[in-house]
């Protein structure tokens, strides 16, 4: 009976769902279950990051994916890059051993190997750079954003942070008349990869950071070391600040929060912020401008893949994720501006011109 119930609620998930395909292997020897969706390969080969954590049932594993490969189809169409949008979840129960879980990984790899090329893949949230080392020791060459001595990018969140916060820059512009963060105020909701290296930017360039974490660790580091002012995870959303930066959760962007907020602009690198597509209207009703999630964390794969796939230098990666960032904002506020629309509609409407041309869904 519950097994009837489990197979009927993944056979709606699917049926719902508008993507390509979804490849599902239950790997025996660790428990996990691995969804990789392929959502669309209309724009060129599909990439996606590798999620890997555990989850409070199977469906919320291959929800997970399916709705996160959607967000890539879109990330990559509003960046204009020739990829289309995929998404693996490696839903494993529990912590698992240091040993079983690089055994794991290199099942994993052979299983993207044998797809032969339909799906790339790099970290995601459970996932780092050594991970991609040991993946594509079976996966190669579908594997990106290998550690820098294995001859890959290396860690893409610096690269997203770096889009991030020109992203920032560009509300600021809009908003207060200059383009600069020096002495606006910013709260960082997750002090982790991404939002750590936006902290350092952010302070560089003279602004008043507060952060939000839940990581002890984190919390010693920017409150204790450095002096930043710590904003407790229950007071997040009612703290005022000019701009607040997700980068830590989806979904942080809801009925109860929105209301809570005392912030200018929402503009942070968390992925699925919004939790319905309501919440972008809700914004748009506070006065809050929202830079579009998909738009502004995009810093990490165009970098990456610019690197890896089309030979650019650092350099070259850091200036390509600031030219396509701001091009791309910029259109997208001038557009929902223009129309009377939200951002996020506005973003929308320019993937869906970049994934069927003119014509909107
Ligand atoms: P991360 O795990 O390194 O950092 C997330 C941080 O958020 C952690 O330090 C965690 O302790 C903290 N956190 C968790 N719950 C919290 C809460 N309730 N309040 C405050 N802090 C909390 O992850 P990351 O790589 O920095 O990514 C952050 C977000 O950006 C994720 O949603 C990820 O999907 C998205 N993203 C990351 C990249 C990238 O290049 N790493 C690219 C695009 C999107």
């Amino acid at each position: 009976m519950e097994r009837g119930v489990t197979l009927g609620r993944m056979d709606s998930l699917l049926k719902d769902w508008d993507g390509e395909t979804v490849i599902v292997r239950h790997d025996k020897p660790s428990g996990a279950w691995i969804f990789i969706a392929v959502h669309s390969t209309r724009l060129g080969p599909a990439a996606g990051g590798t999620r890997m954590k555990a989850y409070p049932d199977v469906q919320a594993a291959l929800l997970d994916a399916l709705r996160l490969s959607e967000g890539m189809t879109f990330k990559f169409a509003a960046s204009g890059m020739p990829f289309g949008g995929a998404k693996a979840v490696v839903a494993i129960p529990g912590n698992l051993e240091r040993e079983s879980r690089t055994a794991l990984l290199q099942r994993y790899g052979a299983l993207i190997r044998q797809l032969g090329g339909l799906f790339r893949t790099g970290p995601d949230v459970g996932t780092t750079p050594d991970d991609m080392d040991v993946i594509a020791t079976t996966g190669a060459p579908y594997i990106v954003s290998r550690t820098v001595g294995a001859g890959g990018a290396g860690d893409p969140g610096p690269l997203t942070a770096r889009g991030v916060f020109t992203g920032i820059k560009l509300l600021c512009g809009r908003l207060f008349g200059v383009e600069s963060v020096s002495n606006r105020t910013v709260l960082v909701q997750g002090a982790g990869d991404v939002g750590g290296s936006l902290i350092g930017m952010l302070r560089e360039a003279g602004a008043e950071v507060q952060f939000s974490e839940v990581n002890d660790g984190l919390i010693r580091t920017f409150r204790d070391e450095l002096g930043l002012r710590y904003v407790h995870p229950s007071a997040t959303y009612s703290t005022e600040c000019d701009i607040f930066a997700p980068c830590a959760l989806g979904a942080v962007l809801n009925a109860e929060t929105i209301p809570r907020l005392k912030c200018r602009a929402v503009a942070g690198s968390a992925n699925n912020q919004l939790e319905t597509q309501a919440d972008a209207e809700r914004l748009r009703a506070m006065g809050i401008l929202y830079a579009p999630d998909y738009v502004i964390n995009a810093g990490g794969v165009i970098g990456v893949l610019g690197m890896e796939l089309q030979g650019w230098t650092r350099d070259k990666a850091d200036g390509e994720v600031v030219a396509n960032i701001r091009r791309n904002l910029d259109q997208i506020f001038e557009s929902a501006a223009a129309e009377g629309v939200t951002t996020d509609a506005a973003a929308r409407k320019l993937a869906d011109s970049r994934l069927f041309g003119a014509v909107s869904r």
